[in-house]
């Protein structure tokens, strides 16, 4: 099972600017000229293999990832991603998409209109989602106002099919079941089980519930889990101002990960105010906070074989984690010490 992501940042997408642009070539030539590069060739070298960073940028396009399993392909929510991955979804030759919808705040649906196969007769999308109204809310983007083709002028036949929260779906061997988040007007994450491993996308979420007796129902949702997609649009000192705004902190996720064991944790939903410095400033925050949280929980990842506790990272669209290259759960008992 593999996860391809898509749409990174929240709320909006984010325009690179020529200020923006003219600082980032700036901070790379900087930390070229650190590393005692004198030549243009040297530091186009260095941008293209990663020794001067990787990612360079934190996208990009709102809310969209995909879970890869065998002959299935899954896309959770249509930001501005979706339309980004039109084109490898066509010269793949896909006429089939199934959808997950978190909830239906613009930043998740904006794509759906530009998503070219949506216009193709004979394709075929199925939208899954766990809001009653979810219909209504996707169909309003065309309304022939706010974009100029109407919904019963698409190509494509489009099908919606509502789920109960905590329903579980099979599709062969993978089971898929949302559950809910802390967000304004409610929003589903969706947990994938395959093959021994399990990803759950938890975004948008603001994790006003964390303590197992307050997640509830919810909290199975976050056992035996080997990557967690986690809300970490905004920074600790952030937070206190962004309340009810339902977006969360990456050492929030940091602390959830480290008390049930969760061996991956990649934060998304990035704020589209939030330049690159800021972002690896939140990596070493939640990084620096793992490191103090982990001795009280040092048992749950000496069992994981993970010492150093969970990996910890930011997400960039086009960022790939294949789960197939981690040792299945059911052979950390195997694993011994050398
Ligand atoms: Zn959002
Ligand atoms: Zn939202």
């Amino acid at each position: 099972m593999k996860l391809h992501m898509w749409g990174t940042r929240g709320s909006l997408p984010r325009a690179l600017t020529h200020q923006t642009f003219v600082q980032i070539v700036d901070n790379y030539a900087k930390k070229a000229e650190k590393a005692g590069m004198t030549s243009i060739s040297e530091f186009r070298n260095a941008l293209r293999d990663g020794d001067l960073g990787h990612p360079l940028v934190y996208g990009g396009n709102t809310s969209c990832n995909e879970i890869i399993h065998k002959n299935h392909r899954f896309f959770v929510d249509m930001g501005t991603g979706f339309a980004e991955a039109s084109g490898q979804v066509m010269a793949q030759g896909r006429t089939e998409f199934t959808i997950f919808m978190t909830h239906m705040h613009w930043d998740h649906i904006m794509g759906l209109p530009f998503f070219v196969p949506l216009y193709i007769p004979g394709n075929k999308l199925v939208i899954y989602h766990v809001h009653a109204q979810a219909p209504e809310h996707i169909k309003i983007q065309f309304n022939g106002v706010n974009f100029p083709v109407k919904w019963d002028e698409l190509g494509a036949s489009v099908e919606f099919r509502h789920v109960k929260l905590y329903e579980k779906l099979h599709f062969d061997d993978i089971v898929v079941s949302p559950f809910a988040l802390d967000h304004p007007g409610g929003s589903f994450g969706w947990r994938f089980d395959a093959d021994g491993y399990a990803i759950a996308i938890g975004v948008d979420g603001e994790y006003k519930r964390l303590t197992p007796e307050a997640l509830g129902k919810d909290h199975p949702y976050y056992k035996n889990l080997d990557l967690l997609v986690f809300d970490g649009q905004y920074e600790m000192d952030e937070l206190a101002s962004r309340y009810d705004w339902g977006h969360c902190s990456p050492p929030i996720g940091v602390d959830l990960a480290i008390r049930e064991g969760i061996r991956n944790i990649i934060f998304t939903h990035h704020d589209p105010r939030a330049g690159e410095a800021k972002e690896e400033r939140m990596l070493e925050q939640a990084t620096r906070h793992a490191q103090k949280q982990l001795r009280f929980y040092k048992d749950v990842w000496a069992t994981l074989h993970q010492e150093t506790g969970p990996n910890i990272m930011l997400a960039y669209d086009g960022m790939e984690f294949d789960m197939d290259k981690l040792i299945p759960r059911n052979q950390l008992g195997h694993i011994t010490k050398t």
